[in-house]
């Protein structure tokens, strides 16, 4: 029997015309699609129409199908001869353990592409008109997972390398990350924006200052998925329907959390 082959394709941060032209053209030749919980799914029966479809996805804690699973569904049709897509939110290589998918692949001899997507780490700051980096004020932003707490010597380098700090999967442990960066050094007074579900009809931006953030969180309710943003850069954030008037919320958020009172629902 022939051997197939494996795509992992990013499918960007969640809007349908994020995807790219390759990573529609991919799914056109699927024969199965493993797609997760961030990945822009409405269309995928349309857009991979000869494929078997499979949720995968993970939600914070309820971990539905192990990485372990993923890997031998991924090998077992693969094995068979199928086309398998390996469907994943943002870019393939950035936290999403697609760097594990194409190790299985590779060990096991199973001819592996990836097709690279628009990662929420620059995409998703965008969203709220957010720019990771601008001429003047800073020349590196560093991208960091807090899934895990972040460790004492990655404060210490972060607040030394300065420039605009991107934290992905930050919100469980957002308290831990705040009081880490300002006993390293980092102005209580730093901008801070937070971008829930950029890109969906339910993106939500919230903009503070890192002593506030915290507070912010409780009374805002953040959830996952967010993107953090924290630096200068943020007071760039853009007004308009794209943020949801973005800096009329920085106004209510900072009054809000200096009078330690919970903000209007609107808010
Ligand atoms: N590979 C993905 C990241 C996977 S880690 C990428 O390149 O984008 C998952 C984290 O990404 C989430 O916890 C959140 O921090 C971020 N994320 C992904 N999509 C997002 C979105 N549409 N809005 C906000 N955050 C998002």
């Amino acid at each position: 029997m022939n051997m197939g082959h494996v795509t992992l394709v990013g499918a960007g941060p969640g809007a349908v015309d994020l995807m790219t032209v390759r990573a529609r053209d991919v799914l056109l030749t699927a024969d199965v699609v493993l797609y997760d919980r961030l990945a822009p799914t409405e269309e995928l029966r349309s857009w991979a129409p000869h494929a078997e479809l499979f949720d995968v996805g993970k939600r914070p804690g309820h971990h539905r199908v192990s990485q372990e699973n993923i890997h031998q569904m991924i090998l077992r049709w693969a094995l068979k001869g199928k086309h398998v897509v390996r469907l994943k939110g943002g870019d393939p290589f950035i936290f999403g353990r697609g760097c594990e998918e194409v190790g299985a692949c590779r060990e096991a001899g199973v001819p592996v592409t990836v097709v690279p997507g628009v990662t929420s780490a620059v995409s998703v700051p965008a969203a709220a008109g957010i720019p990771v980096t601008a001429r003047g004020i800073n020349r590196a932003f560093t991208v960091i997972s807090a899934h895990d707490p972040l460790t004492e010597d990655e404060f210490k380098g972060l607040v030394t390398l300065g420039g605009t700090i991107v934290i992905l999967m930050g919100i469980g442990t957002l308290g831990h990350t705040v009081e880490g960066l300002m006993r390293h050094g980092l102005s209580r007074k730093t901008p801070v924006g937070t971008v829930e579900n950029g890109y969906c009809a339910d993106q939500r931006v919230t903009l503070s200052e890192l002593d506030a953030v915290h507070t912010v969180a409780a009374t805002q309710r953040l959830r996952s998925p967010a993107v953090l943003v924290i630096g200068e850069v943020v007071k760039l954030a853009a007004d308009g329907p794209e943020t949801g008037e973005a800096s009329a919320v920085y106004g209510r958020v900072l009054q809000a959390a200096s009078a330690a009172a919970p903000p209007t629902a609107d808010a």
